[in-house]
């Protein structure tokens, strides 16, 4: 197995050392890990706090992968899409390489709602709908990203901001759009990711939840990225031996690895 969704100190919000961090996937019996930074540039509230050093995280990296060569170790990252930094974002990637590219929306109309604040006066499924819609709006200005991060981000933080009665989703309400995102990533031969840092959230279900990887599968689609979003050493694979037989029980039958942007497709 793989973990290709992990942070270590080059991102505004981990401490942990990328030593640790290979540290505890060798443990847990990884075969490769490809770490994924933050780069979110225009971040409210903190502007700057994910800003990637990235000649220092590749530094880092590119000692790692000596230093480590009975684990396979990538460099990727994650970036916080939002619509006005599409063109910044194609010349960084142009000028920076990197294994692998996680899309990820944490910011919608300058609000993260990680925070209280996006869900003021609303319920939990009006803030889940601008969301999608913003999501819709960023990978269709920006597809150089080889994974969509995280789908139903939102919904991990309307349950925690509203509870679980005002913070549940109702699925029908956003299926057209979720469909609209699904087969974008089809047709452009993008990956979805299965993230399981959701369970560090009080959740039963990776992000997206498992009524949506079914519908991407029903949909056609066959690529899936997995990934603990680990922030620390003890989080590395976390939940991988709950999600990965629901998976194989949906029929997908590989696991989507990038390394220099070319997608390798490892048996689950
Ligand atoms: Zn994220
Ligand atoms: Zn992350």
């Amino acid at each position: 197995m793989w973990d290709t969704h992990l942070h270590t100190e080059f991102s505004g919000d981990s401490q942990a050392k990328v030593g640790d961090m290979i540290a505890a996937g060798r443990a847990k019996g990884l075969s490769g890990m490809t770490f994924t930074d933050h780069l979110d540039w225009n971040y409210p509230k903190e502007p700057g706090r994910f800003d990637l050093d990235f000649y220092g995280y590749h530094d880092a990296m590119n000692r790692a992968l000596t230093e480590n060569p009975d684990i396979e170790i990538r460099t990727g990252i994650e970036i916080g899409l939002q619509p006005h930094l599409a063109e910044r974002h194609r010349e960084f990637l142009n000028k920076v390489p990197f294994d692998f590219v996680i899309g990820s929306i944490h910011v919608v109309d300058g609000m993260d709602p990680y925070y209280p604040e996006y869900f003021e006066g609303r319920n939990g499924d009006e803030g889940y709908g601008q969301y999608f819609e913003c999501m819709k709006q960023n990978i269709v200005e920006f597809s150089d990203f080889d994974t969509l991060g995280h789908l139903d981000y939102v919904v991990r933080y309307g349950l925690r901001n509203l509870g679980a009665v005002q913070g549940a989703m109702t699925f029908s309400k956003h299926r057209d759009v979720i469909e609209e995102i699904l087969d974008f990533l089809i047709k452009n031969e993008k990956s979805l990711e299965v993230n399981t840092g959701s369970f560090r959230n009080n959740m039963t279900e990776p992000n997206p939840s498992y009524e949506i990887i079914r519908l991407y599968r029903e949909m056609g689609g066959r690529l899936i990225t997995i990934g603990s979003d680990a922030h620390k050493p003890e989080n590395v694979a976390d939940g991988f031996e709950k999600v990965v037989p629901r998976l194989r029980e949906m029929g997908f039958s590989s696991q989507a690895v990038y390394i220099s942007r070319i997608i390798h497709e490892m048996p689950l």
